[in-house]
């Protein structure tokens, strides 16, 4: 039915759904295509109850469904226009061109919970706007195929100028609160999208990333931090969306204008798949499905992905496929969306037949990075 297909994660009032029963022991040799895409339409009609404490991530979790349904080649399940009106009405805008100028970041909301009630002139009262909401809502609606140069770019690239710090860092919302490589890929990954880098000082964002490299080759989220997995990929994904990567990255390693260290950042890397075959995050930690993704796409980005035994990698993240659909964090599992969308995506990497190919950098299809 038309009318049902609307609800679910487009709308904010939906009844919660039972909670799903845990499944039987996993039997699956094999990816199942047809299972994924039915726990995601799950997803994209009804979210669970589960989610409800995840509410302020609205557009996140949004992201995950939508994105994780281009990847398998499913997105005839969405209604793309009524998920741009969606995504749209998440916007902040400035009352004038004046107010880009008071600090505030004019992106995108979370939620519905985060976007406090309007006046009569329809401008927020309370902006809350987040880097991590405003990247997942451009990465959606370059998926479903809207123009980005049809919206007000200049507001988020000029306000968002005002969330890097001195030292080339972001912080996520004109508030405040932390600081690290997570929110200057979403920066960067904003700037990309918006084909318009005036959103933020280059060089700064560079230095920043270097200053995270650690002594062991990996990347914290912060200068001094521990190396991490998903830094490491904010880190070399955020270099090759702002121009500082190349193709031929592995032949330039030891060129001394890159700086960043990529054949100590390989050997960490390389030493994150275990005997399980699985990747972890850290050293000392269990194999994660995420993980799969986070350093088998800074492995792809360094064009390095032929060092991971891939064999290996497609059997563990099999033991992580769930009879439900979807992913878990670690064998047998229940899933969710977190894991199963980037089990999908390292799933692309390892070259599943029947799914599209990733733009590593971006987090999205090829197909929705180019918009073709
Ligand atoms: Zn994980």
């Amino acid at each position: 039915m038309e009318g049902d297909r609307d609800r679910g994660l487009l709308y904010d009032s939906d009844p919660p759904s039972p909670p799903l029963s845990p499944p039987p022991p996993l039997s699956l040799t094999f990816f199942d295509r047809e299972r994924h895409v039915t726990f995601l339409e799950m997803m994209y009609h009804m979210l669970p109850y589960h989610y409800q404490s995840q509410e302020i991530n609205h557009l996140t979790l949004a992201y995950f469904v939508i994105s994780g349904l281009d990847i398998l080649d499913a997105l005839d399940r969405v209604h793309k226009d009524a998920v741009v009106d969606w995504v749209l009405s998440f916007q902040t805008h400035p009352r004038s061109k004046a107010d880009l100028d008071n600090g505030q970041f004019y992106g995108f909301h979370g939620s519905r919970s985060s976007q406090f009630p309007s006046k009569d002139n329809a401008i927020s009262i309370q902006n809350g706007s987040h880097l991590a909401s405003t990247y997942c809502a451009l990465a959606i609606l370059k998926i479903v195929g809207y123009n980005l140069s049809n919206m007000d770019s200049e507001s988020i690239l000029t306000s968002m100028r005002s969330l890097q710090q001195p030292d080339g860092s972001f912080m996520p919302i004109h508030i405040g609160a932390e600081r690290d490589l997570r929110f200057l890929y979403c920066a960067a990954a904003i700037c990309f999208m918006l084909n318009n880098w005036n959103g933020m000082d280059r060089e700064k964002a560079k230095e920043y990333i270097l200053n995270c490299q650690s002594y062991d080759g990996g990347f914290g989220l912060t200068p001094g931090s521990e190396s991490h997995g998903g830094a490491t990929y904010c880190a070399i994904a955020s270099l090759r969306l702002m121009g500082f990567i190349g193709d031929d990255c592995l032949s330039n390693a030891s060129a001394p204008s890159s700086k960043a260290n990529i054949q100590s950042l390989l050997d960490w890397s390389l030493q994150r798949q275990v005997a399980d075959g699985g990747i972890q995050g850290r050293p000392n930690k269990p194999s994660d499905t995420c993980y799969a993704f986070w350093i088998g796409a800074t492995m792809g980005t360094l064009g390095a992905n032929k060092f991971i035994d891939e064999k290996a990698l497609r059997s563990f993240l099999l033991t992580c496929q769930s009879e439900c659909g979807g992913f878990g964090k670690f064998p047998q599992e229940l899933p969710d969306l977190y894991h199963s969308y980037y089990g999908l995506a390292a799933f692309s990497i390892l070259g599943e037949a029947g799914l599209k190919p990733l733009c590593l950098e971006l987090g999205v299809t090829e197909a929705a990075a180019t918009g073709l």
